[in-house]
């Protein structure tokens, strides 16, 4: 599916920038930070505009919205469009030395059981640690 076709089907306007941003997540790896994502998209969508189209994304489920510190990233992964209503589980690796954000795996949400009275929207896990080009980079050195 294209990022413009995605956007039709949940309704959104394809606004050029929309498709350049969902564009830019979908073939990313690793989740972008909005600073990222400006710095790619500028001069096309200015800084209050890729704001506005995270939140939007974001809303209707198609993107992961990471908190690393003081900074969010966000995560595209095609899943979330099968599946928009299920709360999806992501364990992200945070690289302290890189400050990447990279998906490693999906878990299940079994497992974990809160109190009575508590009810889970979703659950994301960040590992904090060296990532392997990172700690690959150490070594050579
Ligand atoms: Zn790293």
């Amino acid at each position: 599916m294209t990022a413009a076709e995605i956007l039709k089907k949940f309704k959104l306007n394809r606004t050029h920038c929309r498709v350049l941003v969902l564009e830019q997540l979908m073939h990313s790896e690793k989740a972008l930070s909005q600073q990222e994502l400006d710095h790619s998209l500028r001069p096309l969508c200015n800084r209050s505009t890729l704001y506005r189209i995270l939140n939007t994304l974001e809303q209707k489920g198609l993107l992961l919205r990471i908190a690393i510190e003081e900074n969010n990233k966000y995560y595209f992964d095609e899943s979330l469009l099968n599946q928009p209503e299920k709360q999806l589980n992501f364990v992200f690796f945070h690289c302290i030395r890189c400050n990447d954000v990279i998906p490693m795996q999906q878990v299940k949400r079994e497992g974990i059981r809160l109190p009575e009275g508590f009810t889970m929207k979703e659950q994301h896990f960040v590992i904090r640690g060296i990532c392997k080009q990172c700690n690959r980079e150490n070594y050579i050195q």
